[in-house]
Parts: structure tokens; C-alpha cells; sequence
């Protein structure tokens, strides 16, 4: 059923660790291709023999060799794998995996994995109910790993409560859907996100800027690289937390021309443009050297187009699929429709402020897609990272 499947098998040290050689069976049973990579604690728990002798691969375990000075490949690793298990997931281990540590080779490849990954928790009923973990499980989840709930019953400690490894058996069940779905729909493919909201500088303390917090073309960044992507995106002033990906460039920028120039660096290169941010219209026409004091009453500003970005891709297309944005408060689907022309674009996606939930600062958006031919799809309301699989769902199908 596996034939051709590759399965890396991370042990972080918990006494859980001690059933890992039948999830190892389970797989090499199946015709998959297994290797281990396991913490300096796990070995406490697990042999590297056992776990080496049953996946009949080598067991890797240390960034690199003190004597030889020869170091695992955990890039290698990481790209080598369909599939990343971690499991037993432990507490350190998972706080470490939510912060982006790369302390020991377990934890180098989580990073560089390309893959989707599988955590199975275990440890004991408290610090499994712990707000930490509880949040550290959260992050996981919000960064599209899928999770196995740890289950109840009888645990190391003598105690008794949730807190143990689910089963090999439930383990390996989990996995199949994640190792037989469809293969990456856009590998390689390179994808140009624009976020963010852009701030225009008034003087050296001050900006013109919007309410955009990025939050949607960050997802879209997220989802397009889980699908095996290239993306590049280039974002605006945003504090929204970011998962790192190996296959996520990210430039900051701050103004609509930093976009702009970022934007004509890489147009030509790319398969897919989806412009996500929100632009400022305009920018003041000078920017003071020195603070601008509060002398006056009134103060006039004189503000001056910013490039239309969008436009000037649509302009440039070639054979790239152009996707943009629009966020109207009134006549909707005609003024998202004039803009398809006018910037030349495949499709819109777009948002009304007049739908609830959608828009600014939100988890969730509604949208429709509206194509060039005038065909529309709504959606219902969604969360932002849901948005996004539809709008990739609408690439697959679109790319040539
Ligand atoms: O024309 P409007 O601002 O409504 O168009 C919105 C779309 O154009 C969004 O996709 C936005 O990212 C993009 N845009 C741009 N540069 C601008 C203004 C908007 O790329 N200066």
C-alpha cells in the first residue's frame, strides 16, 4: 500500500518512546521507506539498534560527529520525507518545535521539512493540561501540523488522566490519509505574495498607513508552501506571527514603493502573482527631514499617487496567472469586475466590509472569486487559512 512512501520517524525521550519500533513495523510492513531521527534523550528509552535494525536504515541522531567533524544532512532528511512523525512528542520537544530551535538534528530537520508533519503527544496528565503545552499545541495546529490528541488511561507517573502516546496502530492510521493524499499540487511552482498594509512616511516619526494586519496573505503564504511552492512574499508592516518554512522568502518592506521596486525585481520569474496587500492609494508628496511641529491650526498635506502595483503586473504578465484583491463597500461585484480589465488580471478575489467577519483584522473573510469570464463562486464565511486552500483550489485549476 506504501510502496514508494518515505516515512521519517522523529523520537523525542519519553517512555513512549519504547513502543516506536512497532510504528516502525507497521510502515516497513506496508513497503515504506523508514528512517529515524531521534533527541540525545530518546536513546534512553529506544535503542538506535532496534530502531536502525527494523527500519533497516541507519538511525540518525547528532548534528555532527565531535571526532570526525562529519555532520547529518538534516536539509536532506527533512526534503528526503513524505512524512514527518514525531512521536512521542514531548513537552521540550514541542516548546522547542513552536519557537523554531534547532538545538539538536530532531529538531534541524522539523525545520527544513517540507512535509507534512504528525505529532503525537505524551507526557504526563498535568503538564499536559498545562497552559503552556495547551498553547504549544495550538501553535502547532495554527502552523498546519496535524496532531494527535495524547488519550486517557494509565501513565508512567502511576497517575491517571490524558497524557499517553496513542497508540502505534492509531498513529499509523493517521498518517495514511496525510502520506496518500495527492502529492504536492505546485511543486517548484514560484508564487509572488504581496501583505500587509504599506505605511507612507510624513517625516521621520509619522506615516499615512491602514488597518491591514496581513493576516490573509500570510496564510496564503503558509498554504502555498505546504502545496510545495516557491513563494515569495513581500510584505508590509505586519506583526502577525509567521511559521518558518524553508520554501518562504520573505522581503519587509515599509512603503508602496519599496513594494513596488520588489515587486519588478521578481515579476518576471514567477508562475502566480496574488497581490494581498493593501496599497495606500496615495502617499504625502515630500517626506519632511525634521518632525513636523504643531504650529498651526490646520495642516494641509499634499499627497500624490503611489504606483498601482497590481497594474503595472497585469501590464508585465506573460504567461503568469494574476490574481488580485478587492475590498469595495458598495456595488461589489461590478467595481471587482472593472478591475479585472483594467488591471488585466485572471481573477479577483473579492471581500465586501459589509459582511460581518470579513476584511481587516479578522480570522475569518468571506469572499467570492470572480474569474474573467465573469463567472462568480461565494464562499461562505471561512478562516482566513481555509480562504486561502480555496484560492489555491482555484490556482491548481487555473495554472497552465
Ligand atoms: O484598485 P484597488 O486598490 O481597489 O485594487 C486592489 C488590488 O490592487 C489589490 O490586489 C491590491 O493589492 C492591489 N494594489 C496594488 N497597488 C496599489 C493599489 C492596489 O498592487 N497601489
Amino acid at each position: 500500500m506504501l510502496r514508494g512512501k518515505r516515512v521519517l520517524i522523529g523520537v523525542s525521550g519519553g517512555i513512549a518512546a519504547y513502543k516506536i519500533p512497532e510504528l516502525v513495523r507497521f510502515f516497513v510492513k506496508n513497503n515504506a521507506e523508514v528512517r529515524c531521527v531521534i533527541t540525545p534523550s530518546a536513546s534512553s528509552f529506544v535503542t538506535p539498534l532496534t530502531l536502525a535494525t527494523l527500519s533497516k536504515n541507519p538511525v540518525e541522531s547528532v548534528l555532527y560527529d565531535p571526532i570526525t567533524g562529519v555532520w547529518s544532512n538534516h536539509v536532506e532528511l527533512g526534503l528526503w520525507a513524505d512524512l514527518f512523525i514525531i512521536a512521542p512528542l514531548t513537552a521540550s520537544t514541542l516548546s522547542k518545535m513552536v519557537m523554531g530551535h534547532s538545538d539538536n538534528l530532531l529538531l534541524a530537520t522539523y525545520l527544513s521539512a517540507r512535509c507534512p508533519v504528525l505529532v503525537s503527544p505524551a507526557m504526563d496528565l498535568d503538564m499536559y493540561a498545562h497552559q503552556s503545552t495547551q498553547h504549544n499545541l495550538d501553535k502547532l495546529r495554527e502552523y498546519g501540523i496535524s496532531v494527535i490528541e495524547a488519550r486517557s488511561g494509565e501513565l508512567a507517573s502511576g497517575l491517571s488522566g490524558q497524557g499517553r502516546m496513542a497508540e502505534p496502530s492509531e498513529i499509523f492510521n493517521e498518517s495514511l490519509p496525510l502520506l496518500l493524499r495527492q502529492s504536492y499540487r505546485l511543486k517548484n511552482k514560484k508564487v509572488l505574495i504581496t501583505a500587509g498594509p504599506t505605511y507612507e512616511a510624513l517625516d521621520p516619526v509619522r506615516y499615512i498607513g491602514n488597518h491591514s494586519t496581513g493576516k490573509m496573505g500570510i496564510a496564503l503564504a503558509e498554504k502555498f508552501a505546504l502545496e510545495g511552492a516557491e513563494v515569495s512574499l513581500i510584505l508590509g508592516p505586519s506583526t502577525q506571527p509567521m511559521a518558518p518554512y524553508s520554501n518562504i522568502q520573505i522581503t519587509r518592506i515599509f512603503s508602496a514603493d519599496e513594494m513596488f521596486n520588489e515587486v519588478k525585481k521578481l515579476w518576471s520569474n514567477m508562475d502566480v502573482g496574488i497581490f494581498s496587500a493593501a496599497v495606500a492609494d496615495y502617499k504625502p508628496q515630500t517626506i519632511a527631514d525634521q518632525k513636523i511641529k504643531k504650529s498651526e491650526n490646520n495642516l494641509d498635506l499634499v499627497l500624490t499617487k503611489n504606483p498601482d502595483i497590481l497594474a503595472w503586473a497585469g501590464e508585465n504578465k506573460k504567461h503568469q496567472l494574476l490574481i488580485g484583491f478587492a475590498l469595495e463597500t458598495n456595488n461589489e461585484v461590478e467595481h471587482a469586475k472593472q478591475k479585472i480589465i483594467k488591471k488585466n488580471l485572471d481573477a479577483i478575489v473579492l471581500n465586501s466590509l459589509r459582511d460581518k467577519g470579513a476584511g481587516f483584522g479578522h480570522d475569518t473573510n468571506q469572499i467570492s472569486i470572480i474569474d474573467r469570464q465573469n463567472k462568480i463562486t461565494n464562499f461562505e464565511l471561512l478562516k482566513k487559512t481555509e480562504v486561502a486552500l480555496k484560492i489555491i483550489d482555484y490556482v491548481v485549476q487555473n495554472i497552465s
